[in-house]
């Protein structure tokens, strides 16, 4: 199948990462949120973000305007019906994925493929609660979208080989090297970041080196961009926990168990940047 429309469900951080990439590799996009004011918002940062390219001579202006009119924003799902593929990036919240799938399961064509671009709910268990699960799959983007290369192609158990090729094909057009993983909590690329991440707390809750040495052994003895506790506290030390939360329950191996600094410093509220203090001050 060839995707010449997506259509894309939230406006947010990614939904707009998500349109922009279409839209520059020539794909139109139909992009709905809840309210005019989220697609609004989602359509100027696209704008603002093409304009940072043109201010730095990637695009020219006539790049813009065309990429900008390929985008179609909306508040209706109706306005779906014209998509190939229609890719999920709402809230990450069960409950809500699950009614918005079912929603749109019922108005889409039967052919169309469905996907999400969850982080952390199983593939598997989303496509069950459609009628088209073979025609259902997790394509998880990394953010900023624009700028990050990968695509995780998950593969729920019911996902096709037709339905796998057909987003193998559009990741590639957008320039994106995509991976392809079997459903199981984190994909691939966070189940082994996070447990990394843990793993720099207990190193520094052991005292076996201070947070700028740990960060910077990283950085310059793996070549990692930036340090796992500084990374932590980008993320958010709560978002971390969660995560490692879940493969201890999700996979029960003890292997997994957070380590008792980030729970402490999460008691204590210090998140990282978002609240001014992680394991660095802002
Ligand atoms: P966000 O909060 O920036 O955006 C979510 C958008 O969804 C909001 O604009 C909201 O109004 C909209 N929305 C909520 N309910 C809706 C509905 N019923 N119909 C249409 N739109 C609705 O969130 P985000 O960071 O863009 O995350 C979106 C998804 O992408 C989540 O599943 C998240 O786990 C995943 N994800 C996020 C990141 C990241 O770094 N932010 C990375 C990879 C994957």
């Amino acid at each position: 199948m060839t995707i010449q429309t997506v259509g894309i469900i939230g406006a947010g951080t990614m939904g707009n990462g998500i349109a922009q990439a279409c839209a520059v590799s020539g794909i139109s996009v139909v992009m709905v949120d809840i309210a005019q004011a989220a697609v609004d918002k989602g359509v100027a940062t696209v704008s603002a973000s093409l304009d940072r390219l043109i201010k730095k001579e990637k695009m020219t202006a006539a790049d813009k305007d065309a990429a900008m009119a390929r985008i179609q924003g909306s508040t209706n799902y109706e306005d779906l019906k014209k998509a190939q593929l229609v890719i999920e990036a709402a809230t990450e919240n069960h409950a809500l994925k699950v009614k918005i799938l079912q929603q749109i399961d019922g108005l889409l064509a039967p052919e169309t493929l469905i996907a999400t671009n969850t982080s952390s709910i199983s593939i598997t268990q989303l496509a069950a609660v459609t009628q088209r699960p073979e025609r259902f799959v997790g394509m998880h983007f990394f953010n900023p979208v624009p700028m990050m290369a990968l695509v995780e192609i998950i593969r729920g158990l019911q996902t096709s080989d037709a339905t796998h090729d057909a987003v193998h094909a559009l990741a590639l057009q957008l320039g994106k090297t995509p991976i392809t993983v079997k459903n199981a909590p984190g994909f691939v690329v966070n189940r082994i970041l996070v447990p990394m991440i843990n793993e720099a707390f207990f190193v520094l809750a052991e005292g076996l080196a201070t947070p700028e040495d740990i960060d910077a052994g990283m950085k310059l003895g793996c070549n990692h961009p930036i340090g796992p506790l500084a990374l932590a506290d980008l993320v958010g030390l709560d978002v971390c926990l969660a995560v490692m939360e879940v493969y201890l329950h999700e996979f029960g191996d003890s292997k997994y168990r957070p380590c008792p600094l980030l729970k402490e410093m999460v008691a204590a509220g210090r998140l990282g940047r978002k609240t001014g203090r992680g394991v660095y001050t802002y």
